[in-house]
């Protein structure tokens, strides 16, 4: 659908942004229900939000999404917060107030338990957890494991980072070896494996328990190389771009109101994102 006047105007906030892959996605699902809505990327430096979202606000942008650096402070500075995002601590979901500003959302954690679901229905509810990384995504999957019941069993890098998300174990590969080998879902929310060929050494593999649930957030074509020798030694795997997808659906709704046509979007991520 063409650009015109009367066009809703929707973006994600991120820096670096050119990677993005959710203007494809929000844009094939506005093309697959012919809703006169565009969704661009918005490269806001790291110390320019607080100068950008009360601007985006004044340009009648119809909502947001955010990703790194910018989530925090997003949280903050929107004039008010639902539940889950002021207890994840984070924003990726800005939304117009109707009174000049945004409201802030987290759909990160319905997306994470959505991607795992579609792939592994009811693996979360109750199960022992290990997630590797500490960031702002970790905080999102710690809020969607403790809220199906899961033991989480965390190990970052940074140790005190980690704490308040789970149980804490050193960032060591023995550490992590043995909670993984009790572990029914292990998830990779460090940005570990991004570029690489080879799965990275920090990340458990041969002590994953065969039928176990592997979620790697870093999603690459074809899935990371850590994923494909988890599931070739057995584990069920869910892919990041099922996540992304997910909190993307979840956004889409709460802005435009209408189920999101979860095959058009996937389809633009290039294709099984799950
Ligand atoms: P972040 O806030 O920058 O956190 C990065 C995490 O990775 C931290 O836990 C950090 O540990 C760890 N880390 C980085 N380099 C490391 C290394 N060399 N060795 C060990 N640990 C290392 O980033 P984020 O927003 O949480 O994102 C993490 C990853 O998830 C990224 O790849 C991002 O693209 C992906 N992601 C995917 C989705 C999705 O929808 N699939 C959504 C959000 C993010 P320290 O605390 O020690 O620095």
């Amino acid at each position: 659908m063409a650009v015109g006047g009367g066009t809703r105007v929707a973006g994600v906030i991120g820096w670096p942004i050119a990677h993005s892959l959710s203007p494809a996605m929000h844009n094939a699902g506005y093309e697959a229900l012919g809703l006169d809505w565009v969704y661009v990327p918005i490269a806001v430096p790291t110390d320019r939000l607080a100068e950008a979202v009360p601007g985006l606000a004044a340009a009648s942008f119809a909502g947001l999404n955010v990703t790194i650096p910018h989530k925090e402070e997003a949280l903050e500075l929107a004039s008010g917060a639902s539940d889950v995002a002021r207890q994840i601590g984070a924003a990726n979901t800005l939304i117009p107030d109707g009174d000049g500003g945004f409201t802030a959302d987290n759909t990160d954690a319905i997306g994470f338990e959505r991607a795992v679901e579609e792939v592994a229905p009811g693996a979360l509810d109750g199960a022992e957890a290990l997630m590797l990384g500490a960031g702002g995504s970790a905080q999102a999957v710690a809020w969607a494991l403790r809220n199906r019941g899961c033991r989480v069993t965390v190990a970052n890098r940074t140790a005190e980072r980690a704490r308040g998300l789970g149980d804490v174990i050193p960032f060591d590969p023995d550490a992590i070896d043995e909670a993984a080998s009790s572990a029914g879902v292990v998830v990779n929310a460090t940005s570990l494996g991004m570029n690489a060929t080879e799965p990275p050494p920090e990340l458990p593999l041969a002590a994953i328990r065969p039928g176990a649930v592997v979620v790697d957030l870093v999603y690459s074509p074809g899935g990371t190389a850590w994923l494909r020798a988890a599931g070739e030694a057995g584990a069920i795997t869910v892919d990041g771009r099922g996540m992304l997808l997910h909190q993307g659906a979840a956004s889409f709704t709460i802005w435009t109101g209408e189920d999101a046509p979860l095959d058009a979007m996937r389809a633009a991520l290039g294709g099984a994102a799950s």
